[in-house]
């Protein structure tokens, strides 16, 4: 049997390293001959003094650091036009993002803007990003959103709508995994983004568009890493085996849905974010278990095969339609015990809104049409209401 043909892209180099940050310098002296960085990344971070060792090290190697900290959750546009400014003033040679998926995002369209001419109106879509970049370096805090590993921008518009820019240039040309730098990731914060990466595999290895058998192995190793360790680490921050397992099964699982996009889940998430402000791991979380039934009829073959990555307690001679029931109890079971919040009800969402939140859904076409089912208005009106 002959496969069709596919790509699989990813970025150039990931290192790991426990405590790697606290190397960026040497690291980077190694990579890159431009010595002015623009750090990107949040207040929380800065203040909590998670930059320092990273910092400290890039002093010692002799590089100027320009800290940039105002990257907020969903940045707006502002934000990044901000970032750009205050890189070009210090004249950075190199974008380093240091934190969650926001700032990774803001980092890798401010590496495109501090060289080039064409405006952010011009960048929104796929592959219109013209020219060459800054040197683009990713270090992640948090094990979730893979953003480190994904060729995607989101912004926020001053009309609030969600605009993306997807290109090739924003694929970064290192990443640092160091998962010391998530130690101080609280529990809840640890679930939902947790959750979230497994969402990131569970709709690459079912993507009706570009899932391929590179997208598929990365998308199975992500998941026995990420359901295998989830718990511990929610339990004890402090577990290294557990940090790192996640941070590589994170990373994995943005490879597997940087090359095979994500569908129902993320589309009916996005409004949650959008009206509620509920963080992208945790909307991601609340609408899993639905859209999981949901996708039965069409899915249960592919959810069979992820039994066992998932560790589900099933017989490997159990019928398909057996496999996959235990896959979705197995991941119900995970939720649970990761203490992350269940219900809409308990988010801050209010029934009255259920159906606009529906409405909203219909609009994110781009992920609904990876979805091996497909989704009407009163579907999405239902998953809402089993999620409430
Ligand atoms: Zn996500």
């Amino acid at each position: 049997m002959s496969s069709p043909a596919f790509s699989f892209t990813t970025v150039g180099q990931i290192h790991v390293e426990w405590g790697g940050a606290a190397r960026l310098g040497d690291l980077l002296g190694g990579w890159f001959s431009a010595r002015n960085i623009l750090l990107v990344t949040d207040r929380g971070l800065h203040k909590a003094g998670v930059l320092e060792p990273a910092k400290a090290s890039l002093a010692a190697a002799g590089f100027a650091v320009t800290v940039f900290d105002a990257v907020v959750a969903d940045p707006p546009e502002q934000v990044l036009l901000e970032c750009v400014a205050q890189g070009r003033e210090a004249g950075a040679g190199i974008v380093i993002g240091l934190g969650g998926g926001s700032s990774m995002d803001v980092a890798k369209l401010a590496a495109v803007m501090l060289v080039s001419e064409q405006p952010l109106a011009e960048l929104y879509g796929i592959g219109r990003v013209e020219g060459p970049r800054l040197p683009l370096v990713q270090v992640p805090t948090t094990a979730g959103t893979g953003s480190e590993v994904t060729n995607i921008t989101i912004l926020t518009r001053p009309d609030h709508s969600k605009m993306g820019v997807v290109a090739e240039q924003l694929y970064a040309d290192r990443v640092l995994l160091d998962a010391e730098l998530t130690i101080g990731l609280p529990p809840l914060h640890t679930a939902a983004t947790g959750i979230d990466a497994m969402v990131h595999a569970i709709e690459a290895y079912t993507s009706k568009h570009r899932k391929n058998p590179l997208s598929d192995a990365a998308a199975r190793e992500a998941l026995r890493l990420l359901s295998s360790n989830l718990v511990a680490a929610c339990r004890h921050g402090a577990d290294r085996n557990a940090r790192e397992a996640m941070l590589i099964g994170a990373m994995l699982a943005g490879q597997a849905f940087a090359n095979a996009p994500v569908a129902a889940v993320h589309a009916l998430a996005y409004p949650l974010g959008g009206r509620y402000h509920i963080p992208h791991g945790l909307s991601n979380a609340l609408m899993l278990q639905p859209v999981l039934e949901f996708n039965m009829k069409a899915a249960a073959p592919l959810y069979a095969e992820l039994a066992d990555p998932v560790g589900a307690e099933v017989s490997r001679e159990a019928d398909v339609e057996t496999k996959a029931k235990a896959f979705v109890q197995r991941l119900i079971t995970l939720m649970n015990e990761s203490g992350a919040p269940r219900r809409l009800r308990d988010s801050g969402v209010a029934e009255e809104m259920l159906p606009q939140l529906a409405a909203d859904a219909m609009l994110q076409t781009r992920l609904l049409g990876n979805n091996p089912v497909d989704v009407t208005e009163s579907d999405a009106l239902a998953l809402y209401r089993a999620a409430f």
